[in-house]
């Protein structure tokens, strides 16, 4: 099977086959509007599985952008991902604002971290397609240079999960209705799939039924930029979801769907869908003071987190413990 709308809408399919009968040849029948989920980072194993899981079970094509280091991590996973045909992309092997490495150290280092990455995909076997996306979204003409000097097409996105905000003020419904609302002809929605981003898996699953609801296609992002067929083996992904992470030989990793959330629970929060509790020792802080909490990509950030009573949480940062307990964020 290639592609969901294939198999689930044959009733869509038809109406466009009798549409571009009686229209001219020369206009296209029927606009189909396209939606690519993506997936970034893995930095979580877990994710990464019940990601791959919930495309299986609704059989809707995804795109991952990991870094070269969960390629390093779990090779086997990621190859397991790729010989199903999943579509593994680019998005450099540390992580860096390529911006700032381009300032700071040039094009050499720029071009390190994207050619690193496809270095560590071959030397693991794992296919990978010719697409980057730069952590954070930060690029500009010299780092455009230098990634299209490599053969690279770059892929952002118009819609997120809102799974890089500020954790207290992402609640679920907020994070439900930015990833739904898409309107284009082309939606790409950005969702992470890091230690802290079990909200984006549990909501998945909705997010798909929405778009799915209002007649969109889903594909790959080769396939949305350059109309490039999927050729996901449903099969093979099926298995892809428990190979194990390391080693071809080692035990597999069974992994079943995450247990979907109430997107419409305005109660439940990212802290509580994402597992994290409070550490009592520290003094409570009113929750109007969030925004001084230094959030900000790339620059932060730990984090205490309490649940307050109404189902609203704290969060505390301190420097002290920054350096102990980093979340890398986007
Ligand atoms: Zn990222």
């Amino acid at each position: 099977m290639k592609s969901r709308l294939h198999t689930l809408r044959p009733i869509f399919l038809v109406a466009a086959l009798i549409g571009a009968l009686i229209a001219p040849a020369s206009v296209s029948a029927v606009t189909v509007k396209q939606v690519a989920l993506t997936f970034d980072d893995g930095d979580s194993e877990l994710h990464i599985r019940q990601a791959v899981a919930i495309a299986v079970a609704t059989q809707t094509p995804i795109t991952f952008f990991p870094t070269g280091k969960s390629l390093r991590r779990f090779p086997n996973l990621w190859k397991a991902i790729g010989d199903a045909g999943i579509p593994i992309a680019n998005h450099t092997v540390n992580h860096p604002n390529l911006n700032d490495r381009y300032a700071l150290k040039g094009s050499a280092n720029v071009r390190a971290e994207l050619q690193g990455f496809i270095n560590i995909a071959r030397s693991n076997n794992i296919p990978v397609v010719p697409y980057w996306r730069p952590p954070g979204g930060a690029w500009n003409a010299n780092v455009m240079r230098v990634a299209k000097s490599l053969g690279l097409t770059l892929s952002l996105w118009t819609n997120t999960f809102a799974d890089t905000a500020p954790m207290c003020k992402n609640r679920t419904i907020v994070a439900y209705n930015k990833a739904t609302a898409g309107t284009g002809a082309k939606v790409v929605v950005l969702g992470h799939v890091n230690p802290y981003t079990a909200q984006t898996v549990k909501l998945l699953a909705a997010v798909i039924a929405n778009y799915d609801a209002r007649g969109y296609e889903f594909v790959t992002i080769p396939e949305m930029v350059k109309g490039t067929p999927n050729n996901i083996d449903w099969a093979k992904a099926a298995l892809a979801v428990s190979a194990p992470a390391i080693s071809p030989t080692g035990a597999r990793v069974p992994t079943s769907v995450p247990t979907p959330i109430d997107h419409t629970n305005t109660k439940y929060t990212f802290a509580q869908a994402n597992g994290i509790t409070c550490r009592s020792a520290l003094p409570t802080q009113p929750f109007s003071q969030l925004n001084d909490v230094p959030f900000g990509i790339h620059r932060v950030a730990v984090v205490h987190v309490a649940i307050r009573g109404d189902g609203a949480c704290v969060v505390y940062a301190t420097t002290e413990l920054c350096n102990r307990r980093t979340r890398r964020i986007n």
